[in-house]
């Protein structure tokens, strides 16, 4: 029968990387120092099964996303992770899950150079808790409420692809690879978010869905905006889905991609980095608004909120 300390052993030991890492997993706390000039950026994200994901889900690719989801917040603050730690509540010890969860957890923790160091291991409902620590250089996070009227609306990658992942699981027929891929295996833009301190305004990363999340750095800086449909990075895949099934709304109010929305001043605009692309613009008057075959509609995070 394996214990806490043989489950953390077996499935969750690894050699801490980063300098700041100066004592990991197996004492009371861990410890990080913190560079000069820079801050620490600290969130935590936690999934239950039946509520975030499927019971029958990969635990490969569930270890994948608990961290992706966790590292795209500090990817959306312009910060570097550095560190993670893990709550692992689990109704029984399952030596399989346990290899294939941790793979996948520490496969994409490896790639981003992140430590894991430390957490707690419990009985009880499927419930997963990340906490991620990224350095930010001081004063340079990307925050939500700093977007200005005149402001560029960008994103990275491609919007839907999740949203259309989750649809072919609930039975929508098409064999689109990448949409699954995305949906299960989102990858966090931290290069991007890094890059992005110097030019954006303001920036979050899109979990609830673009006009969910857009929502929120419009409200926290006191400003709206207008989206160009026809501007928006939907894969062929994504454009079939609306065609066949007239939801032109699903890219736009699906969650789950974990691509950056972020603004940038018209100044700033020559300097976009690659795979980004402009959706719209800032404006003084509040709400989110949609430009769609030469009419502007109003948008929710849920959809339309026709004109009365
Ligand atoms: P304590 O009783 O002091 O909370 P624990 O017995 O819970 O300590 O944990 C022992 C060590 O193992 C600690 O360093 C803790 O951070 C680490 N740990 C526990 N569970 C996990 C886990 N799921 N993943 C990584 N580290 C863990
Ligand atoms: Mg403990």
């Amino acid at each position: 029968m394996l214990t806490e300390f043989s489950i953390i052993d077996k499935f969750f030991k690894n050699t801490p990387k980063n300098p700041e890492t100066r004592l990991g997993i197996g004492d009371d706390c861990a410890l990080l120092s913190i560079p000069q000039g820079y801050e620490l950026a600290i969130t935590t994200d936690t999934m239950v099964e039946a509520v975030h994901f499927f019971p029958n889900v990969n635990p490969a690719q569930l270890g994948h996303k608990l961290l992706a989801v966790n590292l795209s917040d500090l990817a959306a603050m312009g910060a570097t992770p550095i560190a993670v730690t893990l709550a692992l509540t689990m109704p029984h010890i399952d030596e399989n899950w346990l290899t294939e969860f941790s793979r996948g957890f520490l496969k994409l923790a490896q790639f981003y150079n992140v430590d894991l160091i430390g957490g707690d291991t419990t009985t009880g409902p499927l419930t997963l808790t990340v906490q991620a620590i990224g350095l930010a250089p001081w004063r340079q996070s990307l925050k939500r409420s700093t977007a200005k009227t005149g402001d560029l609306i960008y994103m990275t990658g491609l919007l839907g692809e999740a949203g259309l992942g989750l649809k072919i699981l609930q039975g929508y027929d098409c064999d689109a690879e990448n949409a699954l891929v995305r949906f299960h295996e989102p990858m966090p833009r931290i290069e991007i978010g890094f890059a992005l301190r110097e030019i954006a305004s303001s920036c979050i990363d899109i979990s609830d869905g673009l006009a969910s999340d857009l929502g929120h750095i419009l409200k926290q800086s006191g400003v709206g905006a207008t989206l160009d449909f026809d501007k928006l990075p939907l894969s062929d895949d994504v454009k079939n889905y609306i065609e066949s099934t007239g939801d032109v709304l699903m890219p736009i109010i699906s969650g789950d991609d974990y691509e950056l929305c972020f603004t940038i001043p018209p100044r700033f605009a020559n300097r976009a980095p690659k795979n980004c692309t402009a959706i719209g613009i800032i404006e003084s008057e509040l709400g989110l608004r949609l430009k769609k075959s030469g009419q502007i509609e109003i948008l929710t995070a849920k959809g339309y909120e026709h004109f009365s």
